[in-house]
């Protein structure tokens, strides 16, 4: 059998074309199980509609909880405190588990040992069927933290999924930028697709990526979004390409039929013929380079 190859889709900020793209090879490729790394701000789902079939909750760091029962109200752990995290509500100490930082400070001082470290849950991850094959995906609570290790969790439930399903590919819609949940996107990943647009902001963010990809050693290939909105631009890009023996996978133009698909909830590239021509090619480019590969 062959070994399952992780494909991961970025760019550099949200909005640049990254989920039209990847919603689109989800299309075309075949073995594969589909995955949304972009935890903050996911919205995959909504082009792939979901019948969600598995799932579980997602804890955060643990933070502090005061047991009231045991607590004699002494004030050490507000002193320790310096996330001004314990405040005293109704004459009883109180923690509040936004402002806590899960030092455990508090929890190690109280001479009741009254104040427990709990996990919150913050976030809840999706196993699903949809009509382009299986689909895991996340959701964080807004103001979570740890997007990090969610992205971890979905990867490796999508691994899961892929190794007892036989399938060739992990497709995934990673997070945009260069933060921490991309760095646990990428860590094990065989191939990045990079979108970007011809704009300058764009170029600096695409420097970026790559920059990031070559430190994980993982094989870069680049879709321009939008490459007629400015063709000095596109240009540049493709020189910088050029030097530094980086793929152009395919150029998308700007599209009113996609915006408008998108619009409707569909995925664009079954209705836009100008999004089903850089689409194929791109996949084929992948498809041929895991080809040589072998
Ligand atoms: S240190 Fe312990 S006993 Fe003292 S106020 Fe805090 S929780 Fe209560
Ligand atoms: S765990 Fe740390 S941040 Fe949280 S309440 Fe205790 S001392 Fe404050």
């Amino acid at each position: 059998m062959d070994k399952l190859k992780e494909i991961v889709v970025l760019s550099g900020k949200g909005g640049t074309g990254k989920t039209t793209i990847a919603s689109s090879l989800a299309v075309l490729f075949r073995n594969k199980i589909i995955a949304d790394a972009d935890v903050d701000a996911a919205n995959m789902y909504i082009l792939m509609n979901p019948d969600n079939i598995k799932g579980g909750d997602f804890a955060g760091k643990p933070v502090a909880k005061i047991d009231s029962k045991s607590c004699i109200n002494c004030g050490i752990c507000m002193d320790l405190c310096r996330f001004d995290a314990i405040d005293i509500i109704d004459g009883q100490h109180n923690i509040d588990q936004l402002s806590c930082d899960g030092c455990t400070l508090c929890s190690l001082g109280c001479p009741e040992k009254a104040i427990q470290m709990e996990p919150v849950m913050v976030g809840k991850w999706f196993s699903s069927d949809t009509e382009y094959g299986k689909f895991v995906y996340a959701r964080l609570d807004p103001g979570a933290e740890n997007s990090g290790n969610l992205v971890t969790m979905v990867k490796h439930q999508a691994k899961l999924l892929a190794e007892s399903e036989k399938m060739n590919y992990i497709l995934i819609d990673g997070p945009p930028g260069i933060g921490c949940p991309v760095t646990s996107t990428l860590s094990g990943a065989d191939y990045t697709i990079i979108v970007t647009e011809p704009s300058i902001s764009g170029i600096s963010d695409l420097k970026r990526i790559i920059k990031l990809s070559d430190h994980f050693k993982v094989k870069s290939g680049i879709v321009i979004n939008k490459y007629d909105i400015n063709s000095d631009n596109t240009k540049k890009i493709e020189a910088f390409a050029n030097e530094n023996n980086i793929d152009i996978l395919g150029k998308v133009p700007h599209s009113f039929c996609i915006i408008d698909e998108i619009s409707k909830r569909t995925i664009p590239v079954g209705q836009c013929r100008d999004l089903k021509e850089p689409i194929t090619e791109i996949y084929k480019k992948i498809t041929d380079y895991f080809e040589l590969q072998k």
